[in-house]
């Protein structure tokens, strides 16, 4: 009898997902398959795995009349997927794939950041160049000029790359009155 019990309690665990995109509500939702009827195991009374089959069609559709608790199970499966699937080599594989592939997308998105902050850099220094040469006293109209025209690049370039401006610490503060 205690054998017939176990071979009837004995669910199998299948590769099925809960439908309808929600979380299922209990752990094994939608997992658990009645060995004799392939029906869900579903929960029937309070913290107990049942046979669907059995439940809402009775006998005559399903003889597993097993109730199991719901933790007994819940607990087993769970142990059995820490010690057969994250063992320490799997938690190791799964580190490491995941960093590649983070490594990777980045490497995809770079070009396109470099390519739009190399002539920003390039203008940036060009404005800070002119600014030493105004802290130096080589004022001319020119210099004004030039400085207004970098300075339109410079937004200009950030506009487009919607990049944020260097941080105020990456400009050269040489002079006192500054
Ligand atoms: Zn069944």
């Amino acid at each position: 009898m205690q054998q017939r019990r176990t071979a009837h309690a004995q669910s199998q665990l299948t590769n099925g997902k809960a439908r309808g995109g929600r979380l299922p509500k209990y752990l094994l939702s939608g997992l658990l398959k009645c060995a004799l009827c392939g029906s869900s195991f579903i929960i029937s009374g309070v913290g107990r795995y049942a046979c669907n089959g059995h439940i809402s069609r009775g006998s005559s559709v399903c003889t597993n009349s097993v109730r199991v608790a719901k933790k007994l199970v819940d607990d087993r499966c769970l142990a059995a997927l820490r010690e057969e699937l994250l063992t320490p080599d799997a938690v190791e594989q799964i580190i490491r794939k995941t960093t590649r592939l983070i490594a990777a997308r980045n490497r995809e998105r770079q070009p396109e950041r470099e390519h739009l902050q190399r002539p920003l850099t390039k203008v940036e220094t060009e404005i800070m160049n002119i600014m030493s040469a105004i802290k130096a006293g080589i004022l001319t109209v020119s210099t004004k000029a030039e400085l207004e025209q970098a300075e339109a690049e410079r937004d200009e370039g950030r506009q487009a790359g919607n990049i944020t401006p260097a941080r105020t610490g990456a400009l050269p503060c040489t002079g006192p009155e500054f």
